[in-house]
């Protein structure tokens, strides 16, 4: 059984020996600043099935994207089929298939999931916000490396362009959950509370969000 490579992060605040698999597939392992080698030689040795599993799992994951992407295109939760025509100069719809412009590259395709990301990002933000008392000081539609969304203590709120990939209802868990931290800035009973009040069925948003977030 040979040791998978990893990226050593040494902090003087950690007291424990922690380790994770990024969505890339690449193995961090965090430990106490002056802890010897031979120790993290062996805590990464006996925890090397399960880098093993989680490493396998996470390049399945990029793989099937990869799969799906080349011949692909995802709007809004729906599965297109990705064509390229010669004789259309924007990017057309129609019920199963996505035609773009031939020579269309991924910097053009990432610009029109942002124009679209922020159509809709917007709109519905400013539907959900008449559901809670407090309004967003700013929000933003950007590139997020690992989450979905985010709100900061002084009401800023982060929205993921890939959100547009996923179907509405899960675009609106998105937006409600970041919203209703301007009410609770936690994981409390009360924030969860505050959620379901405004979206009786937002588990089924975030179940999808687990099982298929890796492909958006
Ligand atoms: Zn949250």
């Amino acid at each position: 059984m040979s040791q998978s490579a990893y990226v050593l992060k040494r902090s003087k605040r950690r007291r424990t020996l922690g380790i994770k698999v990024t969505s890339k597939a690449e193995v961090v392992i965090q430990v106490p600043h002056t802890l010897p080698q031979e120790k993290i030689d062996r805590f990464v040795s006996e925890h090397q099935d399960w880098i093993d599993k989680k490493q396998s799992a996470m390049f399945k994951n990029i793989e099937e994207k990869e799969t799906l992407l080349k011949t692909q295109f995802i709007y809004l939760g729906q599965l297109y089929d990705l064509r390229e025509s010669d004789s259309i100069s924007e990017i057309l719809f129609d019920d199963s298939s996505v035609f773009i412009p031939t020579g269309t590259d991924e910097k053009q395709l990432q610009f029109w999931y942002k124009q679209r990301a922020e159509d809709i990002l917007f709109d519905r933000v400013s539907i959900y916000e008449s559901f809670i008392k407090a309004k967003p000081d700013n929000v933003k539609v950007k590139k997020l490396k690992s989450r979905w969304g985010s709100c900061s203590s002084n009401g800023d709120i982060s929205l993921n362009i890939q959100l547009v990939k996923a179907p509405m209802t899960v675009i609106d868990y998105v937006v409600v959950h970041e919203l209703c931290h301007l009410v609770h800035l936690d994981h409390s009973k009360s924030f969860w509370n505050l959620v379901e009040s405004i979206l009786p069925d937002y588990k089924k948003a975030h179940t999808w969000l687990k099982s298929n977030g890796h492909l958006l």
